[in-house]
């Protein structure tokens, strides 16, 4: 068991490679906090981890709403004592060139994917540092370095997660808190058939022009990048701190 005792926090495990990584954290022995905006999607990720034996509750907040987050890390550790694992994983797509973003919808992207790494980061670290350490894994994307169209607020978002990953973990260091990095590349969930739909009217040409972006020819599957995932959370990666960890069916090459 790669997280036995640990208790790990997902944001946005209600769906996609939150969900699959709350799965597999569990199968793996750790307790997981599961939160999501969407309580019904979260406490159906809560159902399937129990129904399978492991151990999982279900705490709602929005990742963008400071008092919300202050008091899911609160009952979080009312109820475990402690966060060995967090992994800031929600976020949103944001598609468009940058002539074409409203300025509400850029204010959207950028206040859940970079907002809401800061703030449960800002509520869980005093935990972390009186505990004497733990990992923290932040969603960035490969697109945080490399130009992909009409994806601009999107990107600069994912940027901006990368840098603020290294540096936290320089901050950090000194209370053994690794903060490390996912790049994927792009990843068959919920969010990227919600990017299809808005961009695309023939799906079938959008996904094969996507598979052939990567060396892979395919695309990936939300188990690939909770798999690196649990990788960032365990002692195995404990050499790890401040990197980016690309998933990409090497996108980045294509
Ligand atoms: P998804 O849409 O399937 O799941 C995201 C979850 O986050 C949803 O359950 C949603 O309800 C939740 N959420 C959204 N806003 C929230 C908020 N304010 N507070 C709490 N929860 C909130 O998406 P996914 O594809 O699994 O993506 C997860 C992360 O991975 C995102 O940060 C995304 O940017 C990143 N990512 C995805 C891909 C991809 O190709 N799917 C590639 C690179 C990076």
């Amino acid at each position: 068991m790669r997280l036995a005792d640990k208790v790990t926090l997902i944001t946005g495990a209600g769906s996609g490679i939150g969900q699959s990584s709350a799965y597999l954290f569990a199968s793996e022995g750790a307790y997981v906090i599961v939160n999501d905006i969407q309580p019904e999607k979260g406490e159906e990720t809560v159902a399937a981890i129990r129904a399978a034996g492991g151990k999982a509750i279900f705490l709602q907040a929005d990742v963008t709403d400071p008092a919300s987050v202050a008091r899911m890390v609160e009952q979080a550790i009312a109820q475990c004592g402690r966060i060995d694992v967090l992994f800031n994983n929600a976020g949103i797509s944001g598609v468009g060139a940058l002539h074409e973003v409203e300025p509400e919808q850029w204010e959207r992207v950028m206040t859940v994917n970079i907002r809401g790494v800061y703030l449960p980061s800002k509520y869980v670290l005093p935990h972390m540092m009186a505990q004497g350490g733990g990992s923290i894994i932040n969603m960035s994307s490969c697109i945080a370095e490399i130009g992909l169209a009409r994806r601009a607020s999107y990107a600069a978002t994912k940027g901006a997660v990368l840098a603020l990953t290294k540096s936290m973990q320089v901050d950090y260091a000194p209370y053994h808190i690794r903060v490390n990095a996912l790049l994927p590349g792009t990843i068959l969930t919920p969010f990227v058939e919600d990017y299809l739909r808005k961009s695309y009217t023939d799906q079938e040409a959008a996904v094969a022009s996507l598979k052939s972006r990567q060396l892979s020819n395919d695309l990936g599957r939300p188990e690939d990048v909770a798999k690196a995932a649990l990788f960032l959370a365990s002692d195995e990666s404990k050499f790890m701190m401040g990197s980016p960890l690309y998933i990409d069916g090497g996108v980045v090459f294509g």
